[in-house]
């Protein structure tokens, strides 16, 4: 058994390190003030980021992207995780696998643009009515004179009010829905019929919008489907499990490294009582306590992404590592901003937007309940497969 890390991968994870701590971190604080990406920064680090190879990395080669290994992409998200994601979004390229489905000129339309970052995608399955259920949406796509017309509504949708262009799940055979009854179809911003109905704030992830969109008799080119008729559920499952690796797991463990390393040296530095606080034992527990369960999340991270690797479908630890990573960094966060007392809460530090941050990760991309639940099942069915 080898867990060491390859040369080529120290290489680039330090070049991502360095140019998150030195780059990107610094903007932090105005992008939480202004609630956007000031647009000059955001451009020539962007055009930095691409000049280096960081862009899209989690494509393949073959259409610009980074070409990298699941596990190689959790160790580089694990550095992009050291800044807030939108940040990470604007710098590093938000690209859904799933464009990689894109047939005929649907590649020069959707996917090209998106990985040169030139067009924004956002990706709307959640409803009012359908959250967890993902499979209860309402909203339907029918055939009418070579065009789908579409009807219903979205929420939550992440970018929603900027994207160019959004992927809508939707109804194309009722009685069917997740089996072959639901499909991902492209509309273009400025649809007739497509509209952004509300903003909609979020306590945390400030620098980029979720929306409300409305589909209200909006009829969009027969061709534009993505993937196969029917096979929308399908295509969506099929790379669900790199992403909530990698976008949640492996972030999840960067940021909480952070806030570890933040608490490591207050602890050394701050002084009451005549001694340093790190000195008293129930400081020491926050920094042991959170160390042991960095380490714990790291190791579940990289052993699913190798099992991803091998083309196999370790799904119940996908779902394990969704909510214990989520959760820990939780933990991590809430006693980050123990440690630091006072200075902790207050917006001068980091610490109170990570803490905001985290939260969300214990409910987007499946809740931490509905991922239990699934490794129960998986469990009770199976047994528990390390
Ligand atoms: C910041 C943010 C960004 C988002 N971005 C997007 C996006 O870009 N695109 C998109 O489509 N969606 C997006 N979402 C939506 C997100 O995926 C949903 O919020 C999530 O799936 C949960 O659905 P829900 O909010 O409807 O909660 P519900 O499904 O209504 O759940 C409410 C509660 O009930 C619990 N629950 C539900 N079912 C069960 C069960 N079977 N057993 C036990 N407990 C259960 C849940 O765990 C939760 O605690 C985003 C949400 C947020 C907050």
């Amino acid at each position: 058994m080898d867990f060491s890390i390859p040369e080529h991968m120290q290489a680039l994870t330090e070049t991502v390190r360095r140019f998150v701590t030195q780059e990107v971190q610094p903007l932090e604080q105005e992008v939480e003030r202004l609630g956007h990406l000031p647009p000059d920064a955001l451009r020539d680090l962007r055009g930095k980021a691409q000049a280096l190879g960081l862009f899209a990395m989690n494509m393949p080669e073959e259409v610009g992207g980074g070409g990298l290994s699941v596990l190689e992409m959790c160790l580089v998200e694990e550095e992009l995780g050291k800044t807030s994601d939108a940040l990470i979004r604007r710098i590093f390229g938000q690209v859904y696998p799933m464009l990689l489905a894109c047939q005929g000129d649907q590649r020069e339309r959707y996917l090209m643009p998106t990985m040169r970052g030139e067009k924004i995608c956002a990706m709307a399955i959640t409803e009012p009515g359908a959250g967890s259920d993902a499979a209860s949406i309402a909203t339907t796509a029918r055939l009418d004179g070579g065009e789908w017309v579409i009807d219903g509504t979205k929420h939550f949708i992440s970018d929603g009010d900027i994207a160019d262009y959004v992927i809508v799940m939707a109804l194309t055979e009722k009685e069917k829905r997740a089996r072959g009854g639901i499909s991902l179809l492209l509309v273009d911003k400025g649809t007739p019929g497509f509209s952004v109905t509300r903003h909609q704030p979020m306590m945390g992830h400030r620098g980029y919008g979720h929306a409300e969109l409305a589909f209200e008799n909006c009829r969009i080119p027969a061709a534009n489907v993505l993937g196969e008729v029917g096979g929308g559920f399908k295509l969506i499952m099929s790379t669900v499990a790199a992403i909530r690796l990698a976008h949640i797991g492996a972030r999840c463990v960067g940021m909480a490294s952070r806030v570890l390393e933040m608490m490591r040296l207050y602890a050394t530095e701050r002084r009451q009582f005549g001694q340093a606080i790190g000195d008293f034992q129930m400081v020491q527990q926050m920094i042991a306590d959170s160390a042991a369960e960095i380490f714990a999340a790291r190791m579940m991270v990289h052993n699913t992404a190798w099992e991803l690797d091998q083309g196999r479908d370790p799904r119940d630890k996908v779902s394990m590592v969704k909510f214990y990573a989520s959760e820990m960094l939780g933990r991590v966060a809430d006693r980050g901003i123990q440690v630091f007392g006072g200075a902790g809460y207050s917006k001068d530090l980091p610490l109170e937007r990570i803490y905001r941050d985290a939260r969300v990760t214990r409910i987007y991309d499946g809740t931490s309940e509905i991922h239990r639940m699934l490794v129960a099942r998986g469990v009770m069915k199976h047994g528990l497969n390390l």
